[in-house]
């Protein structure tokens, strides 16, 4: 099968790639391996909400939906689903897609059934699909989970329980298995706690500023580190406050950790894995690949819902004039070539 341009992975990062192709009348195809729609929201634990509200969490064309409050997942899922219905986008799923190889012009997309071709090639796989654990020393005997597999508190009522991480999941999950069970809280350095009425909405406002001076070739403005980075969500407030959520300093070994369960809560790296022989240093080797989504490497905020919109356009628009579409707010007839 041909297309003129193919996205992989249908998160949020793909569907806004793929309203600007469509706005732009690129045809193009999604392949996503989840049975469906939400990308990584179908996997966050129960009882995560954003850290922000559905006012600040919008993907282009199509406002979230309004939440009493921070949004759960499910609210999430339900919007990209319909989202993906309102602008009729075309995913096909489930579909793992297992390599891209570059052909002479042109890009071969696998699964292990079938293949597709096309010019360009968005890759918007996220990050859910590769966990990150640091290497320690030592052993530990007890059993090891990671935020990506954590599955609530239920199976670790009346245990002890190691949370290493000192971000927001880290802090959120310490914080609601302090009401269940003996937590220590291993964190590299203090908490850096948000002020209280502070919450997300001012991480991606500073993303946005960071992105828009990006693209008009002005240097990165940087995250502002003043601020913290923990959003102090009302679970993790009262842990805090009521002295149950306090951190401990990170062990060097891992025979230091005295616990049943142990749950790293140390990020995620790109899912870059049927794309990974075609990047380096972060960039595609080769005109007509792009990336869209991953954080800070690909882009401020383009791993958010409200702040994948630049990225997602640029790369659209990028994919569009390498087709020779008039792209909007470009002359016409005057389509560049892409950047190799
Ligand atoms: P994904 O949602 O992961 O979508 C990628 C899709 O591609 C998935 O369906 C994946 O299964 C699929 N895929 C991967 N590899 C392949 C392959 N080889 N073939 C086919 N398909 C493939 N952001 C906010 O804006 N607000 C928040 O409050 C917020 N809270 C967060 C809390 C946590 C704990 C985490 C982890 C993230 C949070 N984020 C938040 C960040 C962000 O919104 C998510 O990480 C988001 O899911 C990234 O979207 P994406 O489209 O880039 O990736």
């Amino acid at each position: 099968m041909q297309h003129e341009a193919i996205v992989i992975g249908a998160g949020q990062a793909g569907l806004a790639t793929a309203y600007y192709l469509a706005r732009a009348g690129v045809d193009h195809l999604l392949l996503d391996d989840q049975p469906g729609p939400g990308g990584a929201w179908r996997h966050v634990w129960p009882s995560l909400t954003l850290f922000s509200t559905a006012g600040f969490s919008n993907l282009p064309g199509w406002p979230m939906p309004p939440h009493e409050g921070f949004p759960p997942a499910s609210h999430v899922v339900d919007y990209l689903g319909a989202y993906e219905q309102r602008y009729r986008l075309p995913v096909e799923r489930p579909v793992t897609v297992t390599r891209v190889e570059r052909v002479g012009e042109q890009y071969l997309v696998h699964s292990a059934q079938r293949s597709w071709q096309a010019a360009q090639v968005v890759a918007a796989t996220g990050t859910w699909r590769a966990p990150f654990v640091p290497t320690l020393p030592g052993s530990f005997s007890g059993r090891q989970w990671h935020s990506a597999n954590y599955p609530g508190v239920e199976p670790f009522r009346g245990t002890r329980v190691a949370v290493v991480g000192g971000a927001n999941s880290g802090a959120q999950i310490a914080a609601e298995l302090t009401e269940v069970a003996q937590v220590t809280w291993y964190t590299r350095h203090p908490p850096r706690w948000m002020p209280d009425d502070v919450d997300g909405r001012v991480l991606f406002q500073r993303n946005r500023e960071r992105a828009l001076a990006i693209g008009r070739g002005e240097p990165d403005p940087g995250a502002d580190s003043e601020l913290g980075d923990i959003v102090v969500l009302p679970p993790v407030r009262r842990a805090r406050d009521s002295g149950a959520l306090r951190a401990t300093p990170m062990v060097t070994s891992l025979d230091e950790v005295e616990a049943d369960h142990l749950i790293w809560c140390t990020g995620y790296r790109p899912a870059l894995r049927p794309v990974r022989h075609l990047v380096k240093d972060g960039q595609p080797l080769h005109p007509g690949l792009h990336l869209v989504g991953y954080g800070d490497w690909a882009g401020p905020g383009s791993a958010t819902i409200t702040g994948v919109g630049p990225h997602a356009k640029r790369a659209a628009h990028a994919v569009a004039e390498a087709l020779g579409y008039p792209v909007p707010g470009r002359p016409t007839g005057q389509a560049q070539m892409p950047k190799s």
